[in-house]
C-alpha cells in the first residue's frame, strides 16, 4: 500500500472512530497520536505552528462557535512551496517546525 492510500484508509479509519465516539488514531506519516471525539480533532484556536490553523492547510476544517477552538474532520494538503511538507498530507496537530513558514489562517483573524 502507497502511502497516499495508506493515509486515506487511516483518514476514513478516524471519521468511522469519530463517527462511533471517542478514540485515538496513529497517523503514520508523524508517529504520534491525535485524539479524537465524535465533533473530530479540536485545536486552540490561538495554537501556533500546527497544520490545523495554518493558512496554507488543506483539511477540512471549522471554527467553532466560540471562534476558540478550530475543528478539523480530516487530514489536509499542505499547499506551501516554502513547507518540507509540500504537497503532503498531514493531520490538523503536526507541528511545523521550519522558522517563518507557519500563517495564521485568515478566519482565525
Ligand atoms: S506543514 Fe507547515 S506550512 Fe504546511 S499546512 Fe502545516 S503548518 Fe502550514
Amino acid at each position: 500500500m502507497d502511502i497516499n492510500r495508506r493515509t486515506f484508509a487511516l483518514q476514513m479509519a478516524g471519521l468511522a472512530a469519530a463517527a462511533a465516539g471517542i478514540g485515538t488514531v496513529e497517523a503514520a506519516e508523524h508517529q504520534h497520536a491525535v485524539q479524537l471525539s465524535a465533533d473530530g480533532w479540536k485545536l486552540d484556536a490561538d495554537t501556533k505552528f500546527r497544520c490545523g490553523t495554518c493558512q496554507f492547510w488543506g483539511g477540512m476544517r471549522k471554527v467553532a462557535d466560540d471562534k476558540k477552538q478550530v475543528v478539523a474532520v480530516s487530514l489536509g494538503w499542505c499547499n506551501n512551496p516554502a513547507s518540507p511538507m509540500y504537497r503532503a498530507l498531514t493531520a490538523a496537530d503536526h507541528e511545523m517546525t521550519k522558522p517563518g513558514v507557519w500563517t495564521k489562517w485568515g478566519a482565525l483573524s
